[in-house]
C-alpha cells in the first residue's frame, strides 16, 4: 500500500547534505526544488540537527498551555521577525492548517464570512484552505467545501475592488503565486489590496508559505512592497524540514478570534528546529543572498535561452523562486533533468519548470542548473 496516496518516484533517497540528496545507489542529486521549499538551509543542516537532538533529549512534548522555553522563544522570534505589528502567533503543523486558522480568525474577528481568493491561487488541501484553492482537479472529488469564497483574477485591481465589500471577512493572496506558475504580484497590486481591505474592514492575509523565510530576497516577500497584512501565514521552510505552520496576526484579529486549538501546536522539538533555522537564515543574511543569486540565475537562463534558441517562453520570479515557462511538457523535462543531469526540480502546472533551491546554493550550483537546462532543451 506504500504507493496508495503518492505517485512514487523511481529514486529511493537515503541521505542528504546541503543542496544534495543521495540515493540508495549512491547517486548524488542537486535538489533545486529544496523538496518543495522545505529545506532553505539545505538538507540535514548541522545547526538544526543539533537543536533537534538537544531538545529531544530534554523534552519532546508538552501541551501548548504549558510555557516551554523553546516555544516562547519561537513566539518572540516570529513576532519580532514578522512584518509590522503582527505580534500574535499561532503555531500548527502545516501550511494548510495555518491558512485554515487564518480563515477562522478572519471570520471571527470581522463577523463576516465571505472570503476573496485568486484564480490560479493555492492555499492547501484541507476542506477550508482547499475551498480557496483555484484548481478544479484538487477540489472536484471532495465537494462541497467551505462556502462563500469568491475568486478574482490575480493582479487585477479593479476586480479586487469590486469583490471586496462590507461583507468580506478576508482577502487571501500569495505575494508570488507558486503552484499557479510563479507569478509575482506588482507592488501596486499589493498596495491596492491593502487599501481596499482596510476600507472595507476586511482582513488582508498574505500566504507566504512558499515565498517566506527568505526565498524572495527579504525574509517575507511583502517587505519588498512595504505592505503589512493583517495576517501572514508561513510553513514549508520555517523549520528546515520539520512540520510547522505559523499564522502571524495583528492585535485586532486576536481580540476576538473564537476558540481554536491543536494538540501538537508548537511542539518543543519542532520549535527548537524553527529557532535554529530562523537564527541561521538571519545571521547568514540568506535573504539578500537569495535575492542576488536569483537575479544571477534568471539572467543566465534567459541568456542561454537566447543564445541557444531554446524553447523557452518566459523566465520569471523573485529571488530564488524561479519559473521557466517552456514550450513543451514540464514533466518530461523534469524526468530528463533527474535522470540525465541528476538535478531535481519541480513543476508549476503543465509548462512551467519551478526552481525553489536551498538558499545556501552558490553561483556554481546556479551555473550547473543553467548548463543542464540548456543541455536537455537543446
Ligand atoms: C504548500 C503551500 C500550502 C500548503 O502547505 P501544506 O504544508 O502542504 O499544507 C499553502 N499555500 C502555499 C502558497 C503553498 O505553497
Amino acid at each position: 500500500m506504500s504507493g496508495f496516496v503518492f505517485n512514487e518516484k523511481p529514486i529511493t533517497i537515503e541521505s542528504g547534505e546541503g543542496p544534495y540528496l543521495y540515493s540508495d545507489r549512491g547517486t548524488k542529486f542537486l535538489d533545486m526544488g529544496a523538496n518543495y521549499a522545505v529545506t532553505p538551509l539545505g538538507h540535514s543542516h548541522p545547526a538544526v540537527t543539533e537543536a533537534i537532538q538537544e531538545q529531544a533529549e530534554k523534552l519532546t512534548y508538552v501541551q501548548a498551555s504549558y510555557p516551554v522555553d523553546v516555544r516562547t522563544e519561537l513566539y518572540e522570534k516570529l513576532s519580532v521577525l514578522g512584518p509590522g505589528n503582527l505580534d500574535n502567533v499561532w503555531l500548527c503543523n502545516s501550511g494548510t492548517e495555518a491558512n485554515e486558522a487564518a480563515m477562522k480568525f478572519a471570520r471571527a474577528a470581522t463577523g463576516n464570512s465571505k472570503i476573496v481568493a485568486t484564480k490560479r491561487g493555492f492555499h492547501g488541501r484541507t476542506m477550508g484552505a482547499l475551498a480557496m484553492t483555484w484548481k478544479k482537479k484538487y477540489k472536484a472529488p471532495y465537494e462541497p467545501l467551505a462556502g462563500d469564497i469568491e475568486f478574482v483574477t490575480y493582479g487585477d485591481s479593479e476586480e479586487l475592488a469590486e469583490a471586496v465589500d462590507d461583507e468580506t471577512a478576508a482577502v487571501f493572496l500569495e505575494p508570488v503565486q507558486g503552484e499557479g506558475g510563479i507569478h509575482p504580484a506588482t507592488v501596486d497590486y499589493l498596495e491596492h489590496a491593502r487599501e481596499v481591505t482596510e476600507d472595507a474592514g476586511a482582513a488582508l492575509v498574505f500566504d507566504e508559505i512558499q515565498t517566506g523565510v527568505g526565498r524572495t530576497g527579504t525574509l517575507w516577500a511583502c517587505e519588498q512592497a512595504g505592505v503589512v497584512p493583517d495576517m501572514l501565514t508561513a510553513a514549508k521552510g520555517i523549520a528546515n524540514g520539520l512540520p510547522l505552520g505559523a499564522t502571524l496576526c495583528a492585535d485586532w484579529i486576536t481580540e476576538d478570534f473564537g476558540d481554536h486549538g491543536s494538540t501538537f501546536s508548537g511542539g518543543p522539538v519542532v520549535s527548537a528546529a524553527a529557532n535554529a533555522t530562523l537564527d541561521t537564515i538571519v545571521e547568514e543574511d540568506l535573504p539578500a543572498h537569495a535575492g542576488e543569486l536569483g537575479d544571477y540565475l534568471m539572467e543566465n537562463i534567459q541568456t542561454a535561452a537566447e543564445e541557444h534558441d531554446l524553447p523557452v517562453r518566459d523566465v520569471r520570479g523573485q529571488g530564488l523562486m524561479v519559473g521557466i515557462e517552456v514550450k513543451r511538457g514540464a514533466n518530461r523535462l523534469l524526468k530528463q533533468l533527474a535522470l540525465n543531469e541528476q538535478i531535481l526540480a519541480l513543476p508549476a502546472g503543465r509548462s512551467v519548470l519551478r526552481l525553489l533551491p536551498p538558499l545556501v546554493i552558490d553561483e556554481s550550483h546556479a551555473d550547473r542548473m543553467t548548463d543542464a537546462l540548456t543541455e536537455v532543451l537543446k
